[in-house]
């Protein structure tokens, strides 16, 4: 996209947010919400307040990827910016397509070495809406909770970064580092208009050294901070097809190779598989770090994972006791779509399977796929790996200032909850940013417990509106404590 264009996209954007008369609404852009219509704090309006309004206009503009149309709510994001006098410019991604960059200059020597990046998605995951017990874009407030598909993913962070961006700009803040805003598209997809296509096409507009994302949590057990985990890695997503032929023929007279019996088969065994445990030095901090947090019978088992004469049976404890600790110490594997069959009465010469699989970053796909051709020991199938697998990235480092700054801030904000390295079993833009150099973490800045957490790509997906203040301000905190000069 041209210079022009830019400009005139975004003083458009800029005009529908400013004409107090003018309905924006009926354009696509939903003017700014007043503050009081969220929060009844007697407080007078703060950024927060302002944020949450923000949040709940990005989550009435619909970025369901697919198809994402993320440019509605990359034209809001500038608007506000813009109002700010803040110069952001929208970088184009395909039709309907856009990421949005801006920058707020330190008054030192440029160094994008030294520069933080506050990242952000613009895309949300589609909605079942009839599961739904209110609009998922509306944003709604219910009993404290602000309601939205997006309200935790990622468009909570999108408006605490625009909080957090908005606050420098409006103190004047005195920078000794570059402090750029990043919002992408199709982040959910991992598709041609992700963060991949925005470093091809735009990298030296956001280069940086750091960067702060989503990925990591700040987790609530009995409504207390439990702990807080920093993304420094994540696993790698690689989609594998299981591909089963025999011959076609009439359901009349079955036959051996029928596909859909041999395909049934080998996604039975896959199914029963466990991959070996392997930790990684950011997962063996982890469990380190949560041991003590856990009740004595949980810790005992923990501590022995890595024991010689009990270790098998402790991964295996352990793992059965989370979901989550299971996929972080092995690659996993997930059937997660089937397809075969033309008609009721017709056996198929071909029947698929997708294994969505989650390697730890450093294990090798063909290794896994041998233990898996092993496993099914069947000639009829065949496993096949899909286009556009994920590439492992370096972890990010455990001893940069900025690590231990978030550490240190998070856990003075939360009375002292214990900070650890966390590596994430989902996917986050920061991947790619690790494969460029840049030290990028992960903490989605809000308290959340596992109720919340679990609506995050499911239904009545919400935010509790203190969670979302208080991460406002832990993120404030982290992003000053790093990049403003003090005198
Ligand atoms: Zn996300």
């Amino acid at each position: 996209m041209n210079w022009n264009g830019v400009v005139q996209v975004i003083a458009g954007a800029a005009v529908l947010l400013m004409a107090g008369s003018f309905p924006a609404a009926s354009q696509g852009i939903p003017q700014p919400t007043p503050a009081s219509a969220v929060s009844a704090s007697p407080e007078p309006a703060s950024i927060t307040r302002e944020a949450s309004g923000w949040l709940v206009d990005l989550i009435k503009i619909n970025t369901s990827n697919p198809p994402g149309n993320e440019q509605l709510a990359a034209m809001y994001v500038s608007g506000l910016l813009q109002k700010e006098g803040i110069k952001a410019e929208l970088l184009d991604l395909g039709p309907g397509r856009s990421a949005v960059v801006a920058r707020l200059r330190s008054s030192v020597v440029p160094d994008p070495s030294k520069a933080l990046l506050l990242v952000a998605h613009l895309d949300v995951v589609p909605v079942d809406k009839a599961r739904w017990t209110v609009d998922p874009f509306s944003g709604v407030v219910r009993d404290g909770y602000m309601y939205g598909r997006g309200a935790i993913d990622d468009k909570g962070m999108l408006a605490a970064n625009l909080a957090v961006f908005i606050h420098l700009k409006r103190t004047n803040a005195h920078l000794n580092r570059d402090v750029i805003f990043l919002a992408t598209a199709d982040e959910e997809g991992s598709g041609d208009a992700s963060i991949r296509t925005l470093i091809a096409k735009y990298w030296d507009k956001f280069a940086a050294g750091f960067a702060i994302n989503e990925g990591g949590n700040v987790f609530m057990k009995n409504g207390k901070v439990q702990y807080i985990g920093v993304q420094a890695s994540e696993k790698v997503a690689v989609n594998v097809a299981v591909i089963a032929r025999g011959a076609s023929g009439h359901a009349s007279q079955p036959t051996k190779d029928n596909p859909v019996v041999h395909l049934a088969a080998a996604i039975a065994k896959i199914g029963t598989y466990s991959a070996p445990v392997h930790f990684t030095a950011i997962v063996r901090r982890y469990f380190e770090g949560i041991a003590p947090l856990e009740d004595d019978e949980i810790a005992k088992w923990i501590r022995s994972m890595d024991t010689p004469d009990r270790g098998e049976h402790a991964q295996r404890v352990v793992s059965d006791a989370s979901p989550l600790w299971n996929a972080m110490m092995r690659d996993t594997i997930a059937p997660t779509v089937l397809s075969a069959g033309v008609a009721n009465n017709v056996i198929p010469a071909e029947a698929r399977a997708n294994l969505n699989i989650r390697l730890l970053p450093g294990d090798s796909i063909t290794t896994l796929m041998n233990d898996l051709n092993k496993l099914v020991n069947d000639p009829a199938v065949r496993l096949e790996i899909q286009p556009n697998a994920g590439l492992a990235a370096p972890p990010s480092s455990l001893e940069s200032d900025f690590y231990n700054l978030i550490c240190r801030v998070a856990s003075r904000e939360f009375g002292g909850a214990l900070a650890l390295p966390f590596q994430s079993t989902w996917l986050t833009d920061s991947a790619q940013l690790r494969l460029h150099n840049v030290q990028a973490y992960g903490l989605v800045p809000f308290p959340l417990s596992d109720e919340d957490l679990k609506r995050m790509h499911g239904d009545d997906e919400r935010i509790p509106l203190a969670s979302f203040d208080k991460g406002v301000d832990l993120l404030t905190k982290i992003v000053t404590e790093f990049a403003v000069t003090r005198y």
